[in-house]
């Protein structure tokens, strides 16, 4: 594009996310007025539509559009039985060591990430910060101390358990005692049976869940990327062991399907292909119930991290709760007339990640006539706001009651909002900066100047947030327009046919 002078930034900080987050109400620290809670987060007026949007989508792709899919919305307290049977009691444990000196507690297999600080002996004692992972540059020692304060010993690794535990009823006892769940997949196990007799199922079927869950992570940090209560977005599709697909387990294909969706989900709703990779794990790695995981990392501005994973857990669930329970949680195979517990492929992805995954995915400054511009280049369907009507004078009746009615109206499809706090050139840049992909600006053209003798023509521009280019259509088109533009139509093809201003 001829204004577009320069890409100023390509790769965002954090930092930078973090304040624009809080200044355009995104997110905000949880109780920020007494000091903030640590690693908690709030979701903005924005924050909460971008949210909102990240899981209608992916509910609609996931489970609407799809034959095979159904979905529950279960509690998050449960049995505390549940999570005994599932492993999670036992083995949800990471490894902590805490600092003697300081205090200051961390993933035992997370110190070596972090830059540390070292009293170099060297130096007569000087201070210095040394990167992650790389020995003193002065006297060559490797970090042994506490990475925070550079004195104290660690302790040796004790396994922690992630879970937070709480009470069930009135009284504080043992038998009282029940978690906050961990993850949300647990429920489409035990529901199992509920599910499947009452939808009438065959395998291959999943079950999908969106909700809250809850981790007391050693380590939070990282604005949105690991807090101790975050929202997942779960599949568990089950799959009949017995079954091959194009000559293999039907497990292991449907496992690589699923990789391959959940890909392609990421990369339709804007994240770049550069920024993201597969991730196979080890087999040391692998968690108690796993055959086989594959996470999808996305490259977020403190480097290539896990956006989701992708589990094949067997039959191992389904096998535990029924011990556990005693119930019987198996299908019947019609044709080979036999029961069988189903294997079951988990695409598990965090909402939180995936929104600032596509945060950063999105922001761009760039400088358009000399000027920086902030933009986030969020796909329609996620973007907060769909349309913003702008005023091109605040003073003018006649141009602010049109502007409202437009909003008003185009507000029973999608979501618009009225500004008229600024000037033109400002109020567009604030949407740029928000991701609102359309403006719509009523003039004095649009309803005429009887002073003048200039007659209205009924026509208003739409400005298109990524080419900043310009459109003049009839007010009586806007709905039929934007039904195309937020439809799924690129600009370019509308634009053509309707005609760039
Ligand atoms: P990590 O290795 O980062 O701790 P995990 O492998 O334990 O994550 P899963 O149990 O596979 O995570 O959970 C599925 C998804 O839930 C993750 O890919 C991530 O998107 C999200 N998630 C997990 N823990 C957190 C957290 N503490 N904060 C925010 N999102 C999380």
């Amino acid at each position: 594009m001829s204004h577009r002078c320069a890409i100023l930034a390509a790769m965002v900080s954090m930092d930078t996310l973090v304040s624009l987050c809080k200044r355009r109400g995104f997110v905000f620290q949880s109780s920020e007025i007494y000091g903030g809670t640590g690693s908690c987060w709030d979701y903005g007026p924005l924050g909460v539509e971008l949210k909102g949007n990240i899981k209608r989508v992916w509910w609609r792709d996931f489970v609407q559009r799809r034959p095979d899919m159904v979905g529950i919305d279960a509690s998050i307290l449960m049995h505390p039985m549940v999570w005994k049977a599932s492993g999670h009691l036992d083995h949800f444990t990471d490894p902590m060591v805490d600092c003697r000196e300081c205090k200051l507690r961390f993933r035992a297999d997370q110190v070596d990430a972090l830059p540390w600080t070292h009293y170099c002996p060297a130096t007569k004692g000087n201070k210095f910060t040394i990167p992650a992972g790389e020995p003193c540059g002065h006297c060559g020692a490797r970090r042994t101390l506490c990475p925070d304060c550079g004195k104290g010993e660690l302790t040796t690794p004790r396994q922690f358990n992630l879970m937070f535990k709480t009470f069930m009823g009135p009284v504080e006892e043992d038998a009282a005692v029940t978690y906050l769940r961990p993850e949300t997949a647990q429920a489409m196990f035990v529901n199992f049976e509920n599910v499947l007799q009452s939808m009438r199922l065959k395998l291959p079927f999943g079950i999908a869940q969106t909700g809250r869950s809850f981790r007391n992570e050693i380590t939070p940090g990282n604005f949105i990327f690991r807090t101790r209560e975050f929202e997942q977005m779960e599949i568990e599709y089950f799959v009949n062991p017995h079954d091959r697909v194009e000559g293999r387990p039907a497990d292991e294909y449907w496992h690589d399907r699923w990789i391959e969706d959940c890909l392609a989900w990421f990369r339709r709703y804007g994240l770049r292909d550069e920024n993201l990779r597969l991730r196979e794990h080890e087999r040391d790695e692998l968690s108690h119930y796993s055959k086989r995981t594959v996470d999808i990392d996305y490259r977020f501005p403190i480097g290539w991290s896990e956006l989701m994973g992708i589990a094949n857990r067997t039959d191992f669930d389904l096998k535990q709760h029924a011990k556990a329970s005693g119930k019987s949680l198996s299908y019947f195979d019609e044709e080979r007339k036999e029961h069988v517990v189903p294997y079951v492929v988990e695409p598990a992805a965090g909402v939180d990640r995936a929104l600032l995954a596509f945060l950063a995915d999105a922001y761009l400054e760039e400088e358009v006539r000399g000027e920086k511009r902030i933009v986030l280049r969020f796909h329609p369907e996620l973007a907060p706001v769909k349309v913003a009507v702008l005023p091109l004078l605040k003073k003018r009746e006649d141009i602010v009651r049109t502007a409202h009615a437009i909003r008003d109206d185009l507000a029973r499809h999608w979501r618009a909002v009225y500004d008229d706090t600024a000037a033109i050139g400002r109020l567009y840049r604030r949407q740029d900066e928000v991701g609102t992909p359309y403006c719509v600006t009523v003039d004095v053209q649009t309803v005429g100047d009887t002073d003048k003798g200039e007659r209205a023509d009924g026509k208003v521009t739409i400005r298109d947030r990524d080419s900043m280019e310009q459109i003049r259509v009839p007010e009586s088109r806007l709905g039929a327009v934007f039904g195309e533009l937020l439809g799924g139509q690129s600009w370019a093809d509308v634009a053509a046919r309707v005609g760039r201003a």
